[in-house]
């Protein structure tokens, strides 16, 4: 199953999301409107993609993707391609149960007339012969930013699209991605749901694939609906233990959680025992930059749970709403913190 990261000890990548370039997008803010059209568009685009990856290569970065360029949001850029969704039709709903969002509304049977992201990534695998992953997100978080006037069946519509995500998910293979990674913060929030068909949905997602596959689930971007929640969940963040039994007998390669200046308790991680895991090691949450030792320490306290042929260093959540020196000054830490843990591991007996 695993292929072209298996040589690698320690292999770094990221959640997601890197800044948009001033000239293609509004700077530091989700759901940016694009500054370019048609044809300039689609060429700025790849342009900005370029320069993303260029800035991944530069810090180290192992297993690189297209920063989310060619996209303004990880999950409606998704939804805009597919039949049965009205993006004229606008509710406001509450996502995450935390903030409210104007969104668009499922009107019909939702289905996928062609690929979304497949030329993307066919673009991006041209650009290098590192390991790419690429983002799609995941069902429940998908009907997590829609409001369904058609099946009014959260889990009807989460099966819907657990086919359609795994249609996109074999042409991203057949291009030659490596991993293909489904972004589902909606799992550390409706708990029930996820044991009664979250995982079951996402696993649908990846049925027949032969790439490795991951799921990402965070504590959202650096905003403020988002700071603010963490504020009432306490000292102790244990959302993860909802979610991660099911998980673990999951036929999902990789988990990649946020942990860095998170409360999350590292024992949570004896809950996925045998699962690769991409640790988050950089906040997204702050401007401060950390240093490689921060880095450093997190995994190290990460590999007391993890082996370490199954750690990947990573970052908490996606980088978009940061600014570019921001975050190209967290991605130089995160590849010089997880030297650090490589050169020590090298000199230790861990890896024997
Ligand atoms: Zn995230």
């Amino acid at each position: 199953m695993n292929t072209v990261t298996k040589k690698i000890l320690l292999p770094t990548s990221t959640a997601g999301s890197l800044p948009k370039p001033s000239w293609l997008a509004e700077p530091e803010t989700l759901w940016s409107p694009w500054k370019l059209q048609d044809k300039t568009l689609t060429e700025g685009k790849h342009d900005a993609l370029c320069v993303s990856l260029q800035e991944q290569q530069q810090a180290g970065i192992d297993i690189v993707s297209d920063g989310e360029q060619t996209r303004q949001h990880f999950v409606t850029t998704f939804i805009e391609h597919l039949n049965g969704v009205d993006f004229e039709k606008r509710q406001t709903v509450r996502i995450r149960d935390r903030y409210d969002a104007s969104v668009p509304t499922v009107v019909g049977p939702v289905s996928r007339q062609k690929s979304v992201f497949v030329d993307d990534a066919k673009f991006l695998r041209q650009q290098t012969k590192q390991p790419i992953k690429w983002a799609l997100p995941g069902p429940m978080t998908m009907i997590d930013t829609l409001y369904d006037d058609h099946y009014k069946s959260r889990e009807k519509l989460a099966w819907e699209f657990a086919k359609i995500l795994n249609q996109e998910a074999k042409e991203l293979e057949a291009a030659g991605v490596d991993i293909i990674q489904f972004d589902e913060p909606a799992f550390n929030v409706f708990f029930d749901e996820v044991n009664e068909w979250g995982v079951a949905t996402l696993e649908r997602a990846i049925e027949g694939l032969k790439c490795e596959t991951a799921v990402h689930i965070c504590y959202g971007y650096g905003i403020k609906a988002n700071t603010d929640w963490k504020k009432t969940l306490g000292s102790e963040w244990r959302q993860y233990e909802e979610a991660f039994p099911k998980l673990q007998k999951s036929n999902i390669d990789i988990i990649s959680l946020e942990c860095h200046n998170s409360h999350v308790p590292m024992d949570l991680l004896e809950l996925i025992r045998g699962k690769k895991v991409m640790v988050g090691a950089i906040d997204v949450a702050t401007d401060t930059i950390e240093t490689p030792e921060d880095v450093a320490n997190t995994l190290r306290k990460a590999l007391q749970f993890v082996d370490a042929d199954k750690l990947y260093p990573c970052t908490n959540c996606g980088m978009a709403p940061l600014s570019r020196p921001v975050a190209r000054a967290k991605l130089q830490a995160l590849g010089a913190g997880a030297d650090i843990v490589r050169r020590e591991l090298l000199n230790s007996d861990k890896l024997v």
